[in-house]
C-alpha cells in the first residue's frame, strides 16, 4: 500500500497454503497443510483499514479463497459479515476453477455482493493433456463452467494461462488458441507467449529435468527446452515479433494492461461508483468499458488468427520468411501501435470526463490509483 501516493488499495493474506499440489507451483514446498484465520477476523482487519485509511479495495492474495471448503462456513460468514457491517467494499480473490463445479449459486452471489468484484482462476490451459501435466484438478470443462459462472454474475476473471511447457506441442497449441479465442483472452498478447516457470523443488521441475529439458539460463523469458522438435522457432519467433514491439517503444506493455479486458482496477471502480449511487460516473466508465471492448474485439481476432497462422506453418516445415509475410498481412506493428494508441486516448478521455463527474474525494484517489 503507497499511501503517500494515494493508492488506496490494501493486500490482505487470510490465510498460507492450497488444498491443490499444482506441478509446477510453489506453494506445496512452503506450506504443507492449509490454515487460515476466522471470517470475523478478517473483516475486523478490512473495517479496521477502511477507518483508518480510507481503503476500500483490497486484494486478497491468498492462494485458494475457498479453501477449505467454498461450501463450508467461512466464505459465507465472510461475506455475510461485511454486508452486515455495510462496509461497501471490493475485492479481489484468487479461486480454483473446479471449486465453482458444485457451488451454491447463492453463496456466488452473496459474495459478490459483498464486493467480490475479481477472481483470478488458473485457467491455465485450453488442453486436457496440459491440465493433466499441471496436475490441475479441474477438468477443461470445469474451466468451462467457471468462466461461464462468473460471466453470468459479472464477477471478473484475472485469468492465469500458461501456453508453452516443455512438452507443448503444434496440437496443443492449437486447442489453446482455440480456447484464448472463444473467450475472448487472445486480446492480451502476453497469454500467447506465456510460458511455464519451473520452480526447483516443484514436480515439473523435476520432470523437465528428468527429461534433460531446463536450461543453464533465462532464453527469451524461459528457462526450458521444447521436447518437440519444432516448437522453438515459433515461439521464438512469437517472442521476437511481440518484443520488437516493445522495443519500438509501441507500448505492449499498454495493449497486454488494457487488453485484459475489464482489468481488476475497472471492475473495482464500477463496483463502488455503482454501490455509491455516482450514475454519471459509472455511465462514463461504462462508455469507456464498451469502446475498449471494440479494440479488444479486434486483437482478438487478430492475435488468434495470427498465431493460428504461425502453428499451420509450424506443422507445414517453419520458415522466417513466409512467418514474416503472414505477419506482415494479418497482424502488422502498425495495428498493434493503433490500438495502443486507440487505449491511450480512451484513457485520457476516461480521465478528463471523470474530472467532470462529481464523485467522493477517495473515489478520485482510486481512480487515480487504478488508471494513471
Ligand atoms: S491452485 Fe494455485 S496455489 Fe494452489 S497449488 Fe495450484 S497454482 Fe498453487
Amino acid at each position: 500500500m503507497l499511501k503517500e501516493m494515494n493508492i488506496k488499495v490494501a493486500q490482505l493474506s487470510t490465510s498460507r497454503g492450497c488444498l491443490a499440489n499444482c506441478s509446477f507451483c510453489v506453494t506445496k514446498l512452503y506450506h504443507k497443510a492449509w490454515r487460515g484465520r476466522s471470517a470475523v477476523r478478517m473483516v475486523d482487519e478490512i473495517e479496521d483499514l477502511k477507518k483508518r485509511y480510507g481503503i476500500r479495495a483490497f486484494n486478497i492474495i491468498d492462494c485458494s479463497f475457498e479453501d477449505p471448503q467454498i461450501s463450508g462456513e467461512r466464505l459465507k460468514e465472510f461475506s455475510s459479515e461485511i454486508l452486515r457491517r455495510n462496509l461497501v467494499i471490493s475485492y479481489y480473490v484468487h479461486l480454483r476453477a473446479e471449486s465453482l463445479k458444485d457451488v451454491d449459486i447463492n453463496l456466488l452471489k452473496l459474495l459478490k455482493k459483498s464486493g467480490l468484484v475479481t477472481a483470478c482462476i488458473g485457467l491455465e490451459s485450453g488442453n486436457e493433456e496440459d491440465l493433466k501435466l499441471y496436475h490441475k484438478r479441474a477438468s477443461l470443462s470445469d474451466v468451462m463452467n467457471a468462466i461461464d459462472i462468473c460471466k453470468k454474475l459479472d464477477i471478473h476473471i484475472d485469468p492465469g494461462f500458461i501456453n508453452f511447457n516443455p512438452y507443448t506441442t503444434i496440437q496443443k497449441l492449437d486447442q489453446n488458441i482455440n480456447f484464448l479465442k472463444k473467450y475472448g483472452y487472445a486480446s492480451n498478447p502476453d497469454y500467447l507467449l506465456k510460458s511455464t516457470f519451473l520452480y526447483k523443488g516443484t514436480q515439473l521441475y523435476e520432470l523437465a529435468k528428468k527429461d534433460n529439458l531446463m536450461l543453464r539460463k533465462i532464453e527469451k523469458g524461459r528457462c526450458f527446452r521444447f521436447m518437440e522438435h519444432g516448437i522453438v522457432d515459433l515461439y521464438n519467433y512469437v517472442y521476437e515479433y511481440l518484443k520488437e514491439h516493445e522495443q519500438n517503444k509501441l507500448n505492449y506493455p499498454a495493449i497486454c494492461h488494457s487488453a485484459s479486458f475489464l482489468n481488476v482496477g475497472i471492475s473495482c471502480m464500477k463496483h463502488l461508483l455503482r454501490e455509491d449511487g455516482f450514475k454519471s460516473a459509472l455511465e462514463v466508465l461504462l462508455e469507456y468499458c464498451r469502446d475498449v471492448l471494440k479494440i479488444n474485439n479486434s486483437l482478438n481476432e487478430r492475435n488468434s488468427d495470427w498465431f493460428s497462422a504461425l502453428i499451420e506453418l509450424g506443422k507445414e516445415g517453419w520458415n522466417r520468411e513466409k512467418a514474416d509475410n503472414l505477419s506482415r498481412k494479418i497482424l502488422p506493428q502498425e495495428f498493434l501501435s493503433e490500438s495502443a494508441l486507440k487505449y491511450s486516448f480512451l484513457k485520457q478521455r476516461l480521465k478528463i470526463q471523470m474530472t467532470k463527474c462529481n464523485v467522493s474525494l477517495e473515489l478520485v484517489y482510486l481512480i487515480n490509483a487504478i488508471l494513471f
